[in-house]
């Protein structure tokens, strides 16, 4: 089934597999923080992340989002539509944290008015900066209406997820997406979801996501372990 590696990331390998439009995502146990600054084998990782992304993204094709997402294949690998991904990183702010708390100067844990999308353009030799929707049109990332969709779309997603993690006593406080094109040059959501590339906020306002490693906080598995046991409560 797995054939040849086409990529290696941080958190997942990406191997070719017979189908031309089908990928295998091996989700590794590597953390890694401050753009791999911070690194370290978190063993259990991979599974965990595996299990969280491919529950959320069944999900979210069940409730009609269109993602790359077409099966867990096993603990740590999933069966995935093939995507050129946009090099944006798509982050949605439900109340404030980290980054947004930083460059504003403001508290965390201040729930905004409205969501707010920003866009971060993915280069990790440019440290990922933060850009408007006028650089997405410059650097060619994306068209408007493209634009318009993947914003349209990031804030679906974020009144389905809102939903799901408050019925099991979590506070979506941020996310970041990536979205891809497959061959027909449709906009899929692609990537994972998982407490690496989220906020999740117990009801004591314990942090239930990668702040733990970033932050030194204790051990990360233990959270995605209490994260992934409650997201199996759900249909
Ligand atoms: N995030 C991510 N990858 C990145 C940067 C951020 O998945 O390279 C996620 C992060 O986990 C958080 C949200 O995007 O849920 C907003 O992150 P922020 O901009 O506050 O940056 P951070 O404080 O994580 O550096």
């Amino acid at each position: 089934m797995k054939q040849s590696l086409l990529y290696s990331g941080k958190a997942k390998d990406i191997y070719a597999t017979e189908e031309d439009e089908v990928i295998i995502s091996c989700y590794k146990d590597q953390a890694t923080a401050f753009n791999g600054l911070k690194k370290e084998e978190v063993v259990g990782k991979g599974r965990l992340n595996n299990q969280i992304s491919s529950l959320i993204f069944d999900k979210l094709n069940r409730a009609g989002i269109a993602t790359h997402f077409l099966e867990k294949l096993s603990d740590t690998e999933q069966l995935n539509k093939k995507v050129a991904i946009i090099p944006l990183e798509v982050v949605l702010r439900n109340y404030t944290a980290g980054s947004f708390s930083k460059r504003f100067g403001v508290a965390e844990g201040i729930a905004l008015a409205q969501p707010i999308v920003e866009f971060y353009y993915k280069k990790d030799e440019l440290d990922d900066p933060f850009i408007n929707d006028e650089h997405v049109a410059f650097l060619n990332l994306a068209t408007t209406e493209e634009i318009a969709y993947i914003k349209e779309e990031t804030r679906k997603i974020n009144r389905l997820l809102t939903a799901w993690f408050s019925d099991i006593g979590l506070t979506l406080i941020d996310f970041k997406l990536e979205f891809g094109k497959d061959k027909d040059g449709k906009i899929l959501l692609a990537d994972e979801f998982s407490p690496d590339n989220c906020r999740l906020w117990d009801a004591d306002g314990n942090h239930m996501d990668k702040d733990v490693f970033r932050r030194g906080l204790g051990e990360m598995t233990d959270v995605y372990q209490v994260v992934w046991e409650k997201l199996q409560e759900l249909d």
